[in-house]
């Protein structure tokens, strides 16, 4: 009910969102539009970029803001947090989904995992684990004690977030802060709406103005300024390979002028793999691939793009991929329960995967098994598409598409040791991926042989649905710096602990006692 309200009170609806800095709310000329993936005459939110002037002011309010954040103990700190997630949870819950509904193209139970259940959990685990390091002490001996002091480091932090989990915003954003930083967060263009949701309820549970500024811009405009400043001390990012690479060099750079070493966090791409055994359970196959490659459209990043399927089980999990196919519904998510995703996330998206189906079409490697379609008329629509690559190495299997495109690869069932090889070595990246096999000597290779191509591996299970807390989230090689939100470890990225002395006997002389 309360869900069906919050959609109504957004049709047809166009919510200012202003830059945030110092505590006031500021426009720019710059202003931009925020449409609905899947309707995209209705936009949803208008907003404007924080120029270069701006960002810098942001700098200095935060600036100004830190000493006191920093002091103020852990736990009042994490009150607020607590405090956010029992709004979310609660009275602020139907509108943060609803906005992430209309303004991601989400579906009802995605913005639910999402800006509902996985915000909840990383300000409320978070606050835990906050809590827990405070408490994880070093040795004090006879005459002294020994402290240790979680700082937040100094300096300010851009928070830089990705338009496809409203979660991750409110958390590249909220833990830095939660440890005692100040940051200036630049949400996706494509979610700005729900995250100034998430940004007025940080407000509303007693957030100090200037401890996080709500700053959309221009993302190379974001990127040059807050590398330029001598005052950065971390970028905490989740977006796209060349984005992240380009934020590093930038750093690296500028690096005499810092006054510290900035963390660099980043959170990348994907292509992720699902490896099906010949003694796999087709069922789980087909149900755990439909849902990863597909749900969200293809676009979170750890989505199955890739399968590897033997020559013995492909004919039963083709026939059964193509039945179920056939019964996916996409549209409005809004209007029907029944949709199992949505349109794409914008004009760029649409054409970029618009590309990959040519690819898929005219390619002599490639065979279209399934969809495939688009229509962005009304929205950024694109039907589900299968396609199998007689080519293990063609580029469908190795770059990552971000859309609901799935690649198949049948491999003989006997060459299983080499498909192990293949799958590590087709892609740079290496976030996500899973076995399936019911053979347990099957899976203990796989998880030998692929122990560096996932940073979350899955046993009979999909590539996605990591839950905070149960699956800290996060993959190397170029899918980013694997530094586990979701976990306890991850906090330590944003704290500079001082190990403090104290020795509470007077030293009576400078000599030793052998000396004498
Ligand atoms: P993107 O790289 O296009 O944008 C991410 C953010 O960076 C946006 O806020 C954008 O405006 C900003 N940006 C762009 N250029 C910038 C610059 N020069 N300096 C500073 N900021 C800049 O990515 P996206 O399309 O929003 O997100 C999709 C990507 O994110 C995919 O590659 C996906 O796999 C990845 N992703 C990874 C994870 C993970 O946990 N590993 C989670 C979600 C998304």
């Amino acid at each position: 009910m309360a869900k069906a309200r919050a959609l109504a009170a957004l049709r047809g609806r166009t919510e200012p969102v202003p830059c945030v800095v110092a505590g006031r709310d500021v426009w720019t000329d710059a202003v931009r539009y925020q449409p609905s993936p899947f309707n995209h005459a209705h936009k949803v939110a208008k907003f404007c970029y924080a120029d270069k002037a701006l960002i810098e002011e942001a700098i200095a309010a935060a600036l100004a803001a830190r000493a006191d954040w920093d002091l103020k103990p852990v736990a009042d700190r994490a009150q607020i947090f607590l405090k956010a997630a029992e709004l979310l949870s609660g009275p602020r819950r139907a509108e943060v989904l609803a906005k992430t509904m209309v303004g991601q193209g989400k579906t009802v139970i995605q913005a639910e995992i999402d800006a509902a259940a996985e915000l909840v959990d990383f300000f409320r685990f978070n606050a835990q684990y906050a809590l827990e390091l405070e408490g994880t002490q070093p040795l004090s001996a006879d005459a002294s004690t020994n402290t240790l002091v979680y700082r937040g480091l100094e300096g300010f932090v851009a928070a830089v977030s990705p338009f496809n989990f409203t979660a991750i915003g409110g958390n590249l954003a909220g833990a830095p802060a939660l440890m005692g930083n100040v940051v200036l967060w630049k949400p996706s263009d494509a979610a700005v709406l729900a995250s100034y949701a998430v940004y007025r309820v940080l407000l509303e549970a007693g957030l100090p103005p200037g401890v996080i500024q709500f700053v959309p811009a221009d993302g190379p405009v974001f990127g040059d300024t807050v590398t330029a400043s001598e005052h950065l001390c971390g970028i905490n990012f989740t977006g796209s390979v060349p984005t992240f690479k380009r934020l590093w060099k930038q750093v690296a750079e500028n690096l005499d002028r810092y006054r510290n070493f900035p963390r660099l966090a980043g959170e990348c791409g994907g292509k992720n793999f699902h490896l099906v055994h010949s003694s796999a359970d087709v069922g789980s196959v087909v149900n755990g691939t439909l849902r990863s490659a597909f749900e969200y459209g293809g676009q979170k990043c750890s989505a199955c793009s890739r399968l590897y399927a033997p020559d013995s089980l492909w004919p039963q999990i083709k026939a059964k991929l193509l039945e179920e196919h056939g019964k996916i519904k996409v549209g409005d998510p809004t209007q029907d329960f029944g949709t199992f995703f949505s349109a794409v996330i914008d004009d760029k998206a649409f054409a970029r995967i618009k590309r990959w189906l040519e690819h898929a079409r005219t390619s002599a490697n490639l065979t279209v098994l399934a969809g495939g379609g688009c229509d962005d008329s009304v929205g950024y629509f694109v039907e589900p598409c299968i396609v199998e690559s007689s080519d293990p190495r063609d580029p469908i299997m190795k770059e990552e598409i971000f859309g609901p495109i799935l690649a198949v690869y049948v491999y003989p069932e006997r060459r299983f040791h080499d498909v192990l090889e293949l799958i590590d070595t087709t892609t740079p990246y290496g976030l996500t991926g899973a076995v399936f096999a019911r053979e347990k000597s099957a899976i203990e290779e796989a998880r030998k042989r692929l122990r560096n191509a996932a940073g979350n591996f899955y046993i009979n299970d999909k590539s996605t649905g990591a839950v905070v807390a149960q699956q800290p989230f996060g993959g190397s090689r170029i899918s980013g710096t694997n530094d586990k939100p979701g976990g306890p470890h991850y906090l330590l990225r944003w704290t500079s602990p001082q190990a403090v002395k104290e020795t509470h006997e007077p030293l009576p002389d400078w000599r030793y006692s052998y000396m004498q």
